[in-house]
Parts: C-alpha cells; structure tokens; sequence
C-alpha cells in the first residue's frame, strides 16, 4: 500500500495523476508494510516508516536514512511531458503536427534524453537500497524488467505493382527515362507485390519467435483525394489478410487517415469501416502522426479505443512525453484522467537518415541503446519496407539484420496491445491512497 499525503494547496487532479504514474512506473510494492509519500509537506519528525517527499522548502537537517527528498516543481514538470502541455503555442508543420526541430532549445533539452523514466529509476534505485536496508520484503517486478520492444506496422500501402505508379515514373522527364524503366521492369518482375508483405512478415518475425501490431488504413478506395494511393478495406483480399494475421496471433489495429483529424465523424467512419473485418481493435496509430494532444486521446476514448501509440515527433527518435514507458492518458485542458492508455512511439525508420546500410545500423544500434535504457522501446517498420526495391534502400536487408541483431540479444519483442495488457495488470497490483491528514 501507498499513502500519499498531499498539502491542501497542491491537491489537484494533475499532480494526483503525475504521482500515480510516478508509482506505477517506480514499480515498487512492500509486501507487508506502508510506503508514504508527502507532497508539499514534510513527515512529521517522528516519522520513522521509509517515505518519498516533494515539497518546495528544504531542511538542512531533513535528510535521513527513510527519507528520500525531491523538488515539487519536479511534478509539474512531469506532468506537464506526460499530458504535452508543453506543447502549447508550438508551432505546427504544413500537417499540422509538433516537430523537435520547432520546439524551444530549452524543450529541447530537457526532452532530449527520456528524463522521466531517468528520475524515476533514480528513485526506484534509492528506495529499493532502503527497503533492503531496512529488511522489508517487497516486490519490484515491470513490465520493463526484461529488455522489451514493441514491434508495429503501419499499414500505408499494399499494392505497389500498379500501372498508375509506373505511368507516373514516366513523367518525371527524359533524363530520368532509362533509369525509370528499368524501375518499371523491376516491379513486373516481381511474381507477388512486395508491398502485400503483412503475412511475409509474421512468418519471419515468427521463426525469431516474435509478435507485432499491423496498423490498418481505413479508406474504401484504392484511389482517394485526399490520401493518394492506398488500398480499399471492404474489398475481400484486404479483408481476407486481416483475418489472416489475426489468425495467426499478430495483433490488427486502426491507422486513421489524414482526414480524421479534427473530424471525429470521418475517423468514426474509418473505425466502423475497419471494424466490419471483424478484427478485434484495441488501438491506434494516427498516420502521419497528424493531430494534437489532447484531442486525439479525447476523440478516441470516444471510439472506446484502448490504447494510442502516435506519440512521437516526425523528424526525430525519442520520448516526445519525457518516457519511452506506457502511461495513462491525462487531459490538462479539463483537467482530469482519461481512460485510455498512451504507448509513446519512440522509434520510426523513416526518421534516421539513410546513406548506406552499414551506417544506417549502426546509427539504429546507438538509438537502441539509448531507448533501451528505459527497458522498453516502440520500434515502427512499415509494412511496404519488407524489400529491396529497385531506386530506393535495401529496407529488407535492413530490417532483417536488426531481428537478427534482437534475437542475438535476446529482447522480448512483442505487440503494443500485449505490454499495455501487461501495464494495465501491473497498475492493478497498486493500492494507493490520498490522504490530508497525518495519522
Ligand atoms: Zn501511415
């Protein structure tokens, strides 16, 4: 059990939610005794049981063998990461979405490592180092002790030997013609599409014993205005391959286009439209990244939907909300907890610079490890990225080398919707209380 203790004028529902989160990712739980924290106060001086303070004032002598002492700005500071306030005010790209690069240096800097899930190991660390001091049994298991990562698809395209794309290669001018051609020959030689990859890619994440989402648009067309090129959902072959991955265990999640945002009746729409595959839907990834915090999670709480996992900038790897951890979701706007759970996207391939494949992976690797700090990573492949096509990066080859490279480290990789059902259970395990007064 926790208590936690919270000064009159620090109670409000944000820093309630901040020190639940904090609790949960600190992962510790005493068998048979109390863990307290105080917030905007200090224990009285008798107090003897271990505990946690945040408070604005230091004592000179307040340090002692239970005690563990924090700055209170320190929550607002995380509160703010976790539910993106921070964001307020930025600037937006021609999509409309949050870029590193547009941020304040200041931002920058304090989101340039996962400084959440930093501090909180710091404190997981100290108070376990009590707790064994003091010979209290306790349990200190996440979701995150075993390195995780969270392997997903998006979705984007299917079909890419279409007489549409390669008319279109022909325009782009006489210099470009030979070079277009014999792209063209490269893609009608291919005997099955390169971009219909989902059920490849189960098999060979398979045979590492892996698992991962797939994150499916929801247009009705192969051709839209708005989207360009996709893959219409009803038809029987998409629908088919939905049912394929679901069967074989992998997880189908929704990927709403460009068009839903700012119309909840067009992502309604897309969500239906999904749904009529029969696939059990739990969570989401908005393409493009596209949309602002916290009306996305607001729109798809809405929708019932579980879990989003779009959190994560276009231009750069990293915690775009201060931790690379799942987390509930919180609207600082209304000022209250969300019932939908945030999976941050930490790492997508589009976003590191290609020049060769040697380079690529090592620069890939050195991200890894700097994510894998936290003990979870997201990692997004998308799914017409299973090839070497011809004018473009061997992808493939890319992508196989880094299961590869998992496997030989032994990472447990796995779905979002798995590790959310893990985070949701792990939450589950934690009792924890308000109180104002000191008993
Ligand atoms: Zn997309």
């Amino acid at each position: 059990m926790w208590n936690i203790y919270i000064a009159p004028e620090c109670d409000k529902p944000m820093i309630r939610y901040v020190i639940k989160t904090l609790v949960h990712h600190i992962g510790v739980k005493p068998l048979d005794q109390q863990l307290s924290v105080y917030i905007g106060m200090h224990p009285n001086s008798s107090e003897k049981r271990i505990c946690l303070v945040f408070d604005r004032v230091f004592l000179n002598d307040e340090t002692n063998n239970n005690t563990l002492v924090y700055d209170y700005e320190l929550l607002e500071k995380i509160g703010d990461s976790l539910t993106l306030r921070y964001e307020q005010g930025a600037a937006l790209d021609k999509n409309g979405r949050v870029r590193y690069a547009s941020l304040d240096p200041s931002i920058q800097k304090v989101l340039s490592e996962q400084f959440v899930d930093f501090f909180v190991d710091k404190v997981r660390h100290e108070l376990i180092r009590l707790l064994k001091a003091e010979s209290i049994l306790f349990d200190d298991s996440t979701p995150w002790m075993e390195k995780t990562i969270v392997l997903s698809h998006d979705v984007d395209d299917l079909y890419g030997k279409s007489w549409i794309r390669y008319a279109f290669w022909l325009t782009k001018g006489m210099k470009r013609f030979s070079s277009e051609i014999k792209r063209i020959k490269w893609w009608m030689n291919q005997k099955s599409d390169p971009y219909f990859s989902p059920i490849e890619m189960c098999e060979i994440e398979g045979r590492h014993g892996f698992k991962s989402s797939f994150y499916f648009m929801a247009k009705s067309s192969y051709l839209s205005f708005d989207e360009g090129r996709r893959y219409n959902v009803k038809s029987k072959k998409v629908r088919l391959l939905i049912s394929a991955v679901e069967k074989l265990g992998w997880e189908v999640g929704f990927h709403p286009s460009r068009k839903t945002f700012d119309n909840f009746r067009n992502l309604k729409k897309e969500y239906k439209r999904l749904s009529q595959s029969r696939a059990d839907i739990t969570g989401v990834r908005r393409h493009y990244l596209k949309g602002q915090y916290p009306q996305v999670w607001r729109d798809l709480e809405k929708l019932q939907i579980k879990y989003d996992t779009s959190v994560g900038w276009p231009d750069r790897f990293g915690a775009r909300s201060g931790t690379c951890r799942p987390f509930k979701a919180f609207d600082f706007i209304e000022d209250k907890e969300l019932n939908i759970y945030e999976m941050p996207l930490t790492f997508m391939d589009g976003t590191l610079q290609y020049e060769n494949a040697e380079s690529y992976l090592s620069d890939y690797y050195d991200i890894e490890n700097r994510l894998l700090a936290s003990g979870v990573m997201t990692f997004l492949w998308h799914t017409d990225r299973l090839c070497n096509e011809r004018g473009s990066a061997p992808w493939r080859t890319i992508y196989e080398a880094i299961l590869n490279h998992w496997s030989k480290k032994g990472y447990r990789i796995i779905s979002t919707r798995e590790l959310i059902n893990e985070y949701m259970e792990h939450e589950r395990r934690f009792k924890i209380e308000f109180k104002y007064e000191r008993d």
